[in-house]
């Protein structure tokens, strides 16, 4: 009897030790992580609002004039406009995992969009918002995944605790229950990881459900990744939208663009609503440059989504965070998506370390002075055949099969002239440059396929050679056959 009076008693002192332990630890936590509800909350939140396919010259404030977008050129007047910012890829799939892993994302295979063999995220790369999370951030991620389907790498098994959205690439922006929506589709809208209905228009969907989780997040720091399908194709609208610009000679693009400020809007609102909009640090970009079938308008860079010409991969950037970023400037210094990852982390006070291996820099003290200083020297692009190289105010266009390109965008913004009989040195320097940058990473794990292969070898060969591109997508090029 004595003997289990002992245990018992035993077991009691072990609970209340261990309650007291809880209770030190999660005081501990609390008293080092500055996450105190209200007043003492200092660490920002944070917004990725990454849209989709966007032209160059599409917005109010990179000088539209046909299309309204009145929510974001409000944003763009508080907030610091980039004129050289990039992404690292010209296509969606690649450039959203450079952005969200913080490195070229060559340095584990991922250079094509899904092709032939797509295996999609490398389940080894740690994204950003599983350190913020390990962090105390609440993280959320709305819209387009685009990042492979297997079950370890659904964006809940790589650092969101929410997740609202669609796995693919594109999809129809209503609720298609015959099609986009039946079940078991890799285009369906699901919560975290089931299946959903929706009703309404896609964009504002995704924004209402942004908003909600605004609200209820309101009192703790969170990470959210908003990245709409908008303005990709399909191209559809709701039936207000377009009638708004019923003769709108871009009407579609025109009524997409409305409903997507529209949608930014509502998410700019609502954290001023809840007090939060001047401690958010927010990011807004596209992914890659406009489409040559969504309407859209790059001018005045060369080229179109997909190739290695500047509106490939040359985007609308903005950085708010009216708190600790003055804004109402524009930023020239040479500037790339991967410096989103090292920009939040020192955002949130955390400390980077040689380990991640980041190609990117905190653009924090860039920032904070009112030099234009480069955060980059160098920037890279590759897909497979074609690969480019910004070295200051040059750039290389190096295609496999098609040779090479030399521009000055400080004299020749839209590369139209080739300086490599005129500038020896500094082409053979770049294309050593290129060579050393390509020493470390990996040869793609899968391609585009054949056909594509093709398509963009015939771009860039009109591209290089300044003429009108004769094929865009596979039904052109089996035109193109048949009339050769
Ligand atoms: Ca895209």
């Amino acid at each position: 009897m004595k003997y289990f009076q002992t245990i018992k008693q035993n077991k009691q002192s072990c609970y209340a030790a261990a309650t007291l332990l809880s209770i030190l630890l999660l005081a501990i936590f609390i008293g080092n992580s500055g996450f105190k509800k209200d007043k003492q909350v200092s660490k920002p939140n944070i917004i990725v609002i990454l849209i989709d396919d966007a032209g160059y010259a599409d917005f109010g404030f990179m000088g539209s004039k046909d299309l309204q977008t009145p929510h974001i050129d409000q944003l763009a007047v508080t907030a610091v406009r980039f004129t050289d910012a990039h992404v690292t890829a010209s296509v969606c799939s690649p450039s959203r995992a450079g952005l969200l892993t913080g490195k070229y994302q060559q340095r584990f295979g991922y250079e094509c969009n899904e092709g032939e063999g797509y295996t999609g995220m490398d389940p080894a790369q740690i994204i950003l918002p599983a350190i913020l999370q390990q962090q105390g951030y609440a993280t959320a991620a709305f819209g387009k995944w685009h990042l492979g389907f297997k079950p370890d790498q659904h964006p809940l098994q790589k650092g969101f605790q929410y997740y609202y959205g669609f796995l693919s690439g594109g999809r129809s922006y209503f609720y298609r229950p015959d099609k986009d929506d039946r079940p078991g589709s890799k285009n369906a809208l699901i919560e975290n990881q089931q299946q959903v209905q929706f009703d309404g228009y896609l964009t504002d969907v995704l924004a209402d459900k942004a908003t909600a989780y605004i609200r209820q997040n309101r009192n703790h720091p969170f990470f959210m990744y908003w990245a709409p399908n908008a303005v990709h194709t399909p191209m559809e609208a709701s039936k207000a939208d377009l009638d708004r610009f019923a003769k709108h000679p871009r009407q579609k693009l025109a009524a997409m663009t409305y409903a997507l400020d529209r949608a930014i809007g509502k998410i700019i609102d609502e954290l001023k609503k809840q007090g939060l909009f001047e401690n958010t640090l927010i990011f807004f970009l596209s992914d890659n440059g406009g489409a040559h079938n969504n309407e859209s308008n790059n001018f005045p860079l060369k080229g179109f989504k997909g190739n290695k010409y500047e509106a490939g991969h040359r985007i609308p950037f903005l950085v708010s965070w009216p708190k600790q970023i003055s804004g109402g400037k524009a930023f020239k210094g040479l500037t790339s998506s991967l410096d989103i990852f090292p920009t939040a982390l020192a955002a949130a006070g955390v400390q980077t370390n040689a380990s991640m291996r980041l190609d990117g820099v905190s653009l924090l003290p860039f920032l904070r002075s009112n030099e234009n200083k480069n955060p980059h020297a160098q920037l890279v692009w590759r897909k497979d055949a074609a690969a480019a190289i910004r070295l200051n105010q040059y750039k290389m266009i190096r295609v496999n099969g098609l040779g090479e390109r030399l521009y000055n965008l400080n004299k020749d913004p839209g590369e139209t002239t080739d300086l490599r009989t005129q500038q020896p040195q500094i082409f053979s320097m770049m294309k050593q440059q290129l060579l050393a940058w390509e020493k470390d990473k990996m040869k793609p794990a899968w391609t585009e396929g054949a056909m594509w292969d093709t398509i963009t070898l015939m771009i860039h060969d009109d591209l290089m050679n300044n003429r009108k591109v004769r094929v865009h997508n596979p039904e052109e090029l089996a035109k193109f056959r048949v009339k050769k």
